[in-house]
């Protein structure tokens, strides 16, 4: 292997960090899971695997902990349901997997994997897709694993802000992100992405978000990779992923300017918000949002996990654009 590539591997937590809400122990709590993320994934990158292992290894770290909006504390939808979605694409064969509205699958990014390695499908949703999990032998557990007093709370306020009628900005945050994703730079320089979620809270009518949706909320190629985070239906009009991936491969844009462009620019000027990670194939980070802040991290060659939370942190990739384009405004 005498062109090594060094490995990278992007996290993230959502978006919807409202710093009124936040406090030192959530506040550990939250970089210690991310810290952890960031080691699991990049241990399978150290070791030569595929970037794909680290993107599922990572996530899997955050679908376990409640403090996130995927797996375990997964928001409610309006009928106090936890129905969960994910995806993975893989950049080197361009081959994904995904699967939309499942309420019994652990891991739900490790049935999207299954689904892109085991299927001859690319997405999956609902009783079917639970069907196949048991199949090839994915994880299911009773619904009520997925449960959180903090997310039922959550759901209880949106319900009672929709029958009054009102409508609470900070709530608007809180109801749409919390997402988490990664993405990740193997050895071999092949790139991954991977989304999970458990969507937006008060969601109705089996909605779906960008995050299941290969090109929206999760994109892979030879040159990039992104998972995003926010108000999906604005991800989802965007191609948002795709479209920063088209314009880092095709239009030769730098990642970072590509990735603000689409995200601190586009989609405010729609109405919608929120935040993105993005890998390119020489190893640069992206990490645009604009909102309060975006739990977020990545890890490169110095082995060590850098893991950040607010708008004002330094998150280490020296984002050389000037505040005009790095931000929403
Ligand atoms: N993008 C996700 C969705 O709309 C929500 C999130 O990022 O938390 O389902």
């Amino acid at each position: 292997m005498s062109h090594a590539t060094t490995p990278v591997l992007v996290i993230h937590g959502g978006a919807g960090v409202i710093k009124r809400d936040m406090n030192p122990a959530r506040e550990k709590a939250v970089r210690a899971a991310l810290a952890q993320a960031l080691q699991n994934g990049y241990g399978q990158l150290k070791a030569g695997k595929p970037a794909m292992d680290a993107v599922t290894a990572a996530i899997t770290v955050l679908e376990n902990d409640p403090n996130f909006n995927a797996g375990k504390g997964a928001v409610f939808t309006h009928d106090g349901k936890n129905e969960l979605d994910a995806a993975v694409m893989d950049g080197f064969t361009l081959k994904a997997g995904a699967i939309a509205g499942v309420h019994r699958v652990k891991n739900p990014i490790l049935l999207a994997r299954a689904v892109m390695d085991k299927s001859p499908h690319v997405m999956l949703a609902g009783d079917g897709a639970e069907a196949f999990a048991k199949e090839v032998g994915v994880e299911l557990v009773d619904p009520s694993y997925f449960r959180t007093e903090e997310r039922w709370q959550q759901l209880q306020k949106a319900l009672k802000e929709d029958a009054e009628h009102r409508q609470h900005e900070d709530m608007e945050t809180a109801r749409h992100f919390g997402t988490v994703g990664a993405v990740a730079l193997d050895t071999q320089g092949r790139l991954a992405a991977g989304t999970s979620t458990g969507g937006m809270t008060n969601k109705r009518w089996g909605r779906i978000g960008d995050s299941p949706l290969i090109g929206a909320g999760t994109y892979a190629n030879n040159g990039c990779a992104v998972s995003g985070t926010g108000w999906g239906e604005f991800y989802i009009r965007t191609v948002a992923a795709h479209e920063i991936c088209m314009r880092v491969t095709q239009m030769r844009v730098p990642l970072k300017r590509a990735a603000a462009e689409v995200i601190n620019q586009e989609i405010p000027s729609m109405g919608g918000n929120g935040g993105a990670i993005a890998l390119d194939a020489q190893g640069n980070v992206a990490m645009p949002f604009n909102t309060d802040g975006m739990f977020r991290g990545w890890i490169g060659e110095d082995g060590k996990p850098h893991v950040a939370i607010y708008g004002d942190e330094d998150d280490g990739t020296h984002d050389p654009l000037p505040a005009s384009e790095s931000s929403a405004e």
